[in-house]
């Protein structure tokens, strides 16, 4: 149970995205296999249907793990943009550049090892979509980066922005999970101004949908 929405639910959706891509279900066997956390199915297919309405031709990725949603966020374009990942572990980066390797995405992935909160201080470019998926303790201290690194049209996407729940429920927040939650919710609040138009959807772990509204831009 998600504690974001019904297995029953999530199962019945999961069921509804019949992807078959053969690299693709070895780099999910290895996540499962060795517990790393990728985005959900449903997740991904959110991701795809985005890239194909926004069209980005940059993508700025806040956790690489090992390159999984880079490499579907590329497929999804089409192969037509440019992504920068972030990512602190080192043989998360190593394993992510040999997957990017092997789709021939080279020169369209750009990994960057390091802390999202140093590496995004020295980052210039700007971005059309941002996918945030790395510290959920510092949604809230990436995002004044990530929206100087915006483009005035761009989105942001956050993943697991509903922590197991927890982040909507006292009643589920494990002790130890206190600050994570309360960055979390203090995250969704900035997010939740009027200069934002923001979408919080139960879909994963909770996804959070951000774009500037126009008079604030
Ligand atoms: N986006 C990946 C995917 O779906 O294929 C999954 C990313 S995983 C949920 C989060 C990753 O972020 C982990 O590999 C972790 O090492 C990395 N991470 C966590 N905090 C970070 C930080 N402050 N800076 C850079 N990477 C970080």
């Amino acid at each position: 149970m998600s504690a974001i929405t019904y297995d029953y639910i999530e199962k019945y959706i999961r069921g509804l995205i019949k992807d078959e891509r053969p690299i693709i279900d070895e780099i999910e066997k290895y996540a499962k296999e060795n517990k790393v956390p990728i985005i959900h199915k449903e997740v991904a297919k959110f991701l795809e249907l985005m890239i194909n309405l926004k069209k980005p031709s940059k993508i700025l990725e806040l956790g690489t793990a090992i390159g999984y949603s880079a490499i579907l966020m590329e497929i999804a374009s089409n192969n037509k943009c440019e992504i920068v990942t972030i990512e602190r572990d080192n043989h998360m980066v190593s394993i992510a550049k040999g997957n990017i390797k092997k789709f021939g995405f080279s020169h369209k992935i750009k990994v960057i090892e390091g802390d999202c909160l140093e590496v995004l201080e020295d980052l210039e470019e700007k971005y059309d979509l941002i996918f945030m998926d790395a510290g959920k303790g510092h949604y809230n201290h990436f995002l004044p980066n990530c929206l100087r690194l915006l483009n005035k049209n761009g989105v942001i996407i956050a993943d697991n922005v509903l922590f197991r729940g927890m982040v909507a429920s006292d009643e589920l927040v494990k002790r130890r999970k206190i600050t994570i939650v309360k960055r979390m919710r203090e995250f969704l609040d900035l997010v939740s101004q009027q200069e934002f138009i923001t979408s919080v959807i139960p879909m994963g772990d909770g996804i959070a949908v951000i774009t500037r509204r126009k008079d604030y831009e």
